[in-house]
């Protein structure tokens, strides 16, 4: 089995200690972190390949705990448009995707993930059903094939939404065993299936009851948009026909519980946060996307207080425009500090720990998120040598306030080297970049999308 050594790097490792280690060394063997500690020239001797870190900050890999790949062709799409107003307009693309662009827009999306540092994501799908096969598999396939560790969360609709994107509830239960039966705990258990409802009103209380009963059935958590605005809340009152807020209903049907990731909640009562933190529920915040929307921000050190275990997301390329969780974190600052005008509300600390260690338990992947023996070896290097992030008196403060996704260098996941100085070993990046462009170009055409004609110049222009 292959040993690595990630040496001389300063090592934050995320562990319940808080850890760091100067002129560190990380040992890898297979999948696993063997060794963690201060640079050991005879134990480094024992492995067969090196990676040196010098000048670099050695951090677990961030975690993306939600966005949404199949939206990626929708990149700068809409930003300016108002939340069901931009869903309306990207949904078009959407179905204009075959398997094949699917698979390239996932993959191009797991590939802005690794160089922005990312080493799990979870993909919250939805695309029409198709007869005969099952979509989903080309997500599955492109987070295979690009190296990244991911759960993609299926989500279904059943009512009130365009209508080539429903299924009933006997079409769901089969499509999720299939899918549950081929990818879930695939790859030594790197790919994962989760299942729920896009947006809380797809479902009526039985199919909210019906979603919860097949994911247990399959073992599988569950994940969804909650209370994304008060117009959210506004809109599930009105469709369920009485005066109900979204984690109240949640909570009604049985759809909350430490296996649920709830998305969002930016528009939540105190009595909601209540019942959040007694069911256990995990809360993934996604602070550029709802800021870039306008549609308000979560109290996020109520939450905090709660004892509620958070993690951290980008949202999707369509509504983000990026995938970078250095900004996640910054901004999850920036809303927790204006919320509760007080600028000690969420640390840089605490931040980190939600890009790591915690938004991995609350994504149900406890071995991943710290660099400690007997974890997965999801790890990431960080240049730090450079101007917005010197003089280095505060690495944690320096990474969630000064760093962005382009000063990752390496990133290992699941132990296998994905990438090496920003160079993404796994997939061409050159020749993806150029058929996405193609590809792309020709869904937004089929959706009726009326794009500028400007590219840029690429090296065949010039053969
Ligand atoms: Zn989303």
């Amino acid at each position: 089995m292959t040993r690595t050594a990630i040496q001389h790097g300063l090592v934050l490792t995320m562990d319940g200690a808080g850890r760091i280690i100067q002129d560190g060394l990380v040992v890898i063997e297979g999948r696993d972190i063997v060794a963690v500690g201060p640079f050991d020239a005879a134990l480094a001797a024992t492995c067969d390949a090196v990676i040196d870190a010098t000048g670099r900050i050695v951090l677990p890999g961030l975690i993306n705990s939600h966005t949404h790949l199949c939206m990626t062709f929708g990149r700068t799409i809409g930003p300016e448009r108002r939340l069901l107003e931009w869903l309306d307009l990207i949904m078009p693309i959407m179905a204009a995707m075959d398997e094949d662009a699917l698979y390239a827009a996932e993959l191009l999306g797991c590939v802005e993930n690794i160089k922005n540092g990312n080493t799990s994501l979870v993909e919250n799908i939805f695309m029409p059903p198709q007869a005969g096969s099952d979509i989903e598999d080309a997500a599955f396939r492109a987070l295979r094939d690009s190296g990244i560790r991911g759960t993609v969360a299926r989500a279904t609709e059943a009512r009130a939404f365009a209508p080539r994107f429903c299924e009933t509830s006997a079409e769901q239960a089969s499509r999720v065993a299939r899918l549950a039966g081929r990818w879930h705990g695939a790859e030594s258990g790197r790919l994962r299936l989760s299942i729920g409802p896009l947006l809380p009103w797809v479902l009526d209380e039985a199919g909210f009851r019906i979603t919860r009963r097949i994911a247990r059935d399959n073992g599988l958590a569950l994940h969804m948009h909650v209370a994304e605005s008060p117009e959210f809340n506004r809109m599930i009152a009105q469709h369920f026909g009485r005066d109900i807020r979204q984690v109240e209903l949640l909570e009604e049907v049985g759809c909350l519980g430490p296996d649920v990731q709830a998305i969002a909640c930016s528009d939540v009562s105190p009595h909601e946060i209540e019942l959040l933190a007694a069911s256990g529920t995990a809360v993934l915040f996604d602070p550029p996307t709802r800021l870039f929307w306008g549609t308000g921000f979560p109290p996020i050190r109520e939450f905090i207080t709660a004892g509620i275990t958070c993690g951290l997301a980008t949202n999707g390329a369509a509504a983000n425009c990026g995938q970078d969780v250095f900004e996640s974190m910054k901004y999850a600052c920036a809303t927790a500090k204006t919320a509760a005008n007080d600028p000690e509300a969420l640390t840089a600390a605490r931040a980190l720990q939600m890009a790591t260690v915690e938004g991995a338990r609350a994504i149900g992947q406890p071995d991943t998120g710290s660099i400690e023996i007997g974890k997965r070896a999801d790890l990431i290097t960080i240049e730090a040598r450079q101007p917005h992030l010197s003089p280095l008196f505060d690495p944690q403060k320096a990474l969630v306030y000064s760093a962005r996704g382009a000063d990752v260098r390496d990133a290992v996941i699941d132990g296998r080297l994905v990438m090496r100085d920003r160079k993404v070993l796994t997939v061409d990046e050159d020749a993806l970049l150029a058929e996405v462009d193609q590809v792309a170009r020709r869904c937004a055409a089929r959706a009726g999308i009326a794009l500028p004609e400007l590219r840029i110049t690429r090296e065949s222009d010039h053969a």
